[in-house]
């Protein structure tokens, strides 16, 4: 029989910023095709991982494998190269080209041609069809994060690491943004996300991992870690 591989694994990481340790030997993993929810308050630990696992930060100790290469301290262009892509804080868009523009830029950095990227992009997102001739700086927020997505896409990741999705979005965009997500599940893209408001994010993931002062509480499928989720929000807004 063989092994199903996870796409990323976590293995006992710390990590912390000058003397003060953050995270707490966090392991987790991330099986390939899965949408992976990491939750918890504010606080906990869970950008901090991120930027462990897309090599912005380095860990005290512990390792990061993408599929199954232990790929810490590698550089962001070895890290994309071995399938691994994140949205930058700012979501790495350009916000004085038009959407057609920017997705045009994509195709630079892609071994896919920007036409068949501008198809793709059209067909996942119609809403940034609807918007193609408009300044990125000019789109909602909502939709910036689509052409953020779209970007991220376009170079084929094995693995997405998003970093609060729904920040600051309305309600209505999150939970279409949440859809997107499933859709990239669902084409065998393993997703990690990260989010502070629970409910979205678990209602598209497998599975769900609680973080809670640098430390992993629970692990489950969605349904199995409600009560951990409840416990580390202390009744508040999972
Ligand atoms: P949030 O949802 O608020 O972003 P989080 O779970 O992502 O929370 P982190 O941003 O990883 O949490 O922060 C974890 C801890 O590390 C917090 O106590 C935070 O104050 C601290 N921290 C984060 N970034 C830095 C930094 N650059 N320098 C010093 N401390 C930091």
């Amino acid at each position: 029989m063989t092994e199903r591989r996870n796409a990323l694994d976590v293995i006992e990481l710390t990590a912390g910023y000058g003397r003060i340790e953050v995270l707490h030997s966090v392991s987790f993993s991330v099986p390939v095709g899965a949408v992976v929810a990491l939750l918890g308050p504010n606080g906990a630990g869970k950008t901090t991982t991120l930027n462990c696992i897309s090599g912005v930060l380095s860990p005290t100790s512990g390792h990061v494998h993408l599929n199954g290469h232990h790929v810490n301290g590698a550089a962001a262009d070895k890290l994309a190269r071995a399938g691994l892509c994140t949205i930058p804080e700012g979501r790495g868009i350009f916000p004085n080209l038009t959407v057609t523009e920017n997705i045009s830029l994509f195709g630079f950095a892609s071994e896919t041609n920007s036409k068949d990227i501008e198809e793709r992009t059209f067909t996942q997102f119609p809403r940034l069809q609807e918007r193609r001739s408009q300044l990125a700086g000019k789109l909602s927020g909502g939709e910036q994060q689509m052409l953020a997505m779209a970007r991220a896409l376009s170079s084929d990741p094995a693995v997405l690491l998003l970093d609060e999705l729904s920040m600051g979005l309305a309600p209505k965009i999150v939970e279409d943004l949440y859809e997107i997500v499933a859709d990239i599940g669902q084409q065998g893209i393993s997703v990690l996300v990260v989010e502070q408001f629970a409910r979205r994010a678990l209602a598209v993931a497998q599975l769900g991992i609680v973080m809670v002062q640098g430390r992993i509480t629970a692990v489950g499928e969605p349904a199995d870690i409600y009560d951990e989720l409840s416990a580390a929000y202390l009744g508040g807004a999972a």
